[in-house]
């Protein structure tokens, strides 16, 4: 049992902090339940069999295995229709895929949710860039801001969409790396429903990222048009090697399709080339994976509230995304959780992150990520911006037990460095 050796005081908060969760790892379990058999069912339903898991190469016509993972997909999306393709390079390239193919030139986008997670801010672009940006075609880019509470502020909403002729009402699902709170499924029916009664004609996306199985439903359950993600977040379960999606109303899904390939082609083409298998399994696997993410966020999130850290979202919180943040205070402090973060990963766990510069950041960002998937954020890893009040942004874990021995490694750090006393 001593193949680490944490302060016997942790050892006893450790204890305190999974009692702390009980309430939330029951409530988390029965969602886990609720859409592994979700997932099962549409396996079954679409009957899928051993030929689906082959391969194929070239234009890839007809590969059987690409077209039902499709439709798989849509069902446990509660979705018309989806594409979900190994060739999408990252999240941002799917939701650029995906406002690319139904936005035109002089259309108005309004963003519901604040200011957008960082790489989507490019994607809209900026009025005189020539950067091939949506500005740059000429879709024009308005955003309401959250209220002072980080919640959507409904009022501006409804009176901008009322006179403002909107062509796409776009919402974000996660925080990202934000300390505003994620959006519940809830509260995305709410904004769906607003847009809907207001201006019935708007399309209404949601960049899911971070939030596919947290919750029982999705957000094309609940009036979402089009979502998209990235699969080496939850979806992918931790075992596609790189993917996105995008799921919702046959229509647009197939605007987005044109769009992926070329206009007249779209989904036809685009070989698999071996992954067919790899993102059926992340797939099946997607449900209990994010269950076991968001049980190592709330056990985070008690054994920091217990060591007098401010965290966000606390234990009893309901959640969106399965991100934490914790509010680490101190440069020292935030630089020795991710060295110990890192010291618990299953891949280059002797690597020592260090501060560093980053392109678009103003700041130094530290990173503690060692994951078979490079840049995987559904298995343990934690970032950092180094900027007051020193907050950490974790997330990931593909297996409760292991994640949480990584997160009390960090905070043995902690208190080896002399950042913290126990
Ligand atoms: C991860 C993420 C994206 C896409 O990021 P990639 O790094 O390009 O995969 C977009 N929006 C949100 C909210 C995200 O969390």
């Amino acid at each position: 049992m001593n193949y680490f050796k944490f302060d016997e005081k942790l050892e006893k908060y450790s204890t305190e902090a999974e009692s702390k969760a009980k309430t939330s790892f029951e409530r988390i379990d029965g969602i886990t339940e609720y859409n592994q058999t979700k997932v099962l069912n549409c396996f079954i339903k679409n009957r899928v069999s051993e030929m689906h898991l082959g391969t194929s190469t070239g234009y890839g016509y007809g590969d059987v295995g690409r077209d039902t993972l499709d439709q798989v997909f849509a069902d446990c999306m509660g979705a018309e229709d989806a594409i979900v393709r190994h060739s999408f390079a990252s999240g941002t390239h799917t939701l650029t895929v995906a406002l690319f193919g139904i936005l035109r030139p002089s259309d108005k986008v309004l963003v519901l949710t604040g200011r957008p997670y960082d790489t989507i801010i490019g994607v809209f672009g900026f009025e005189g860039h020539t950067d091939g940006s949506l500005a740059d075609f000429g879709v024009e880019y308005h955003q309401v801001d959250l209220l002072p509470d980080g919640t959507p502020d409904i009022n501006a909403i409804r009176a901008e969409l009322s006179w403002g002729n909107y062509k796409m009402a776009y919402i974000q699902r996660s925080r990202g790396y934000s300390l505003r709170p994620s959006l519940t499924i809830d509260k995305i029916e709410e904004l769906c429903k607003t847009v809907k009664e207001v201006s019935p004609n708007t399309v209404i996306m949601v960049d899911n990222c971070y939030g596919e199985f947290v919750e029982t439903r999705e957000p094309t359950e609940v009036g979402a048009d089009i979502i998209a993600g990235s699969l080496i977040k939850n979806a992918g379960g931790g075992i596609a090697p790189t993917g996105g999606y995008i799921a919702g109303k046959r229509e647009y899904v197939e605007m987005c399709a044109g769009r992926m390939t070329a206009p007249g082609v779209g989904r036809e083409v685009g070989a698999s080339l071996g992954h067919n298998r790899e993102l059926y399994m992340g797939l099946f696997a997607a449900p209990h994976v994010t269950g076991e993410a968001l049980k190592t966020a709330v056990f985070a999130s008690a054994l920091l509230e217990i060591l007098g850290y401010k965290v966000s979202p606390t234990v009893e919180e309901k959640r969106g995304d399965i991100i934490q943040s914790v509010i680490l205070n101190t440069p020292e402090a935030l630089i020795a959780f991710c060295r110990g973060m890192q010291s618990g990963a299953p891949v280059d766990s002797f690597v020592r992150p260090e501060p560093s510069d980053m392109p678009g950041y103003d700041d130094q960002v530290i990173m503690a990520a060692g994951a078979f998937t490079l840049g995987s954020s559904i298995e343990l890893s934690a970032d950092a911006p180094l900027r007051a009040p020193y907050a950490a942004w974790m997330q990931g874990g593909l297996n409760f037990h292991s994640a949480k021995t990584g997160v009390l490694l960090a905070v043995q750090s902690m208190i080896n460095g002399g950042a913290l006393k126990i």
